[in-house]
């Protein structure tokens, strides 16, 4: 006999994952009742993913939930938040169990390792979509904005880029890797991405402005230069790439698929001239990646400058929805 919807919130999404004392009261009345640390702000995003327009109908259950909720993640960290407490709304077209066991073993990974709490949620029937919400905490004014750039910061990058992009191109069958172990690490880094929430965490008391890297570097740096009334150079060669990746792609289609292609959820921020000294002793400190791609100016718009000093021109800018 299928299970109804309280069977399945109760089997697969009541878990007794450790409880946090933040959370009065969690699943199981008609909402939740918070308690928000004193001397700081509540930091809240929400993303939906869709079958067929954010993932594949054959992507696994597991990598879908993580997936879901790393980006959410993501979004947390781009502010500087430490990520608490999550709500889940569930469509599903048919009540799966072995489905919903694989994504709900997905989901819990990663809310035990940040010590989240998953405090309520929705399950409805219909084509299979995600909505995660996720709260987070950051200490009053310490947070992080895509509008703070400013005039002379040094432009950097966490970890490297390219790869969930390069991996989107071997399943649209336009690139074609035998070698499974890089396979196997391209669509680790499309289907499971890492959060940067330590890195967004260090970098309240440093970076003037952040963003996460999810419609590729040159739309979400425009973001950051918009919204901070600045210009930017960066340098093509600057961009941080896994080396390994060049056995199987030209370093010219690997530059335009990082400017252009996103889903990396790593961070781009802006550091001032008088930090950098600090932020090096952090990131020695934490043992964290980061890489310098350029410099905010006044001048508006972003350019982009091969090694020969000549500029890049992009033909086209982030995946945008509606268009
Ligand atoms: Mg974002």
């Amino acid at each position: 006999m299928p299970l109804n919807e309280f069977e399945i919130i109760q089997k697969y999404f009541s878990k007794p994952n450790k409880i946090r004392h933040d959370v009065i009261i969690g699943i199981g009345d008609d909402a939740a009742i918070l308690k928000i640390p004193p001397e700081n702000n509540l930091v809240v995003t929400t993303d939906t993913l869709v079958v067929n327009v954010h993932f594949p109908k054959d992507v696994s259950a597991k990598d879908i939930a993580y997936k879901a909720l790393a980006v959410n993640l993501s979004d947390l960290a781009a502010m500087g938040a430490e990520p608490a407490w999550i709500t889940l709304a569930l469509t599903i077209p048919t009540n799966d169990e072995i489905w919903l066991q694989n994504f709900s073993e997905g989901l819990f990974q990663l809310i035990n390792e940040y010590n989240l709490q998953l405090i309520g949620g929705d399950l409805t029937q219909g084509p299979l979509t995600i909505t995660i919400q996720a709260h987070g905490f950051v200490p009053k004014q310490k947070y992080l904005l895509r509008s703070g750039a400013k005039v002379g910061d040094f432009i950097y990058i966490t970890n490297t880029l390219g790869e969930a992009a390069v991996a989107l191109q071997i399943l649209q069958n336009k690139i074609n890797l035998t070698d499974e172990s890089i396979i196997n690490y391209l669509f680790q880094r499309l289907n499971c991405p890492t959060p940067r929430v330590k890195e967004g965490m260090l970098l309240r008391d440093i970076a003037n402005a952040a963003i996460d890297i999810s419609d590729g570097l040159a739309a979400d740096l425009g973001h950051i230069l918009e919204l901070s009334n600045v210009g930017a150079t960066i340098a093509l060669t600057c961009l941080p790439i896994k080396e390994s990746l060049l056995e199987h792609i030209s370093l010219e289609q690997l530059w335009h698929l990082i400017l252009t292609g996103g889903d990396d959820y790593e961070l781009c921020f802006t550091v001032a001239a008088d930090k950098q000294k600090k932020l090096k002793e952090v990131i020695e400190k934490f043992n964290c990646q980061i890489h310098c791609i350029g410099i905010i100016e006044e001048n508006p718009g972003l350019r982009i400058i091969k090694s020969d000093g000549s500029q890049y021109i992009l033909d086209k800018t982030g995946y945008q929805h509606f268009l």
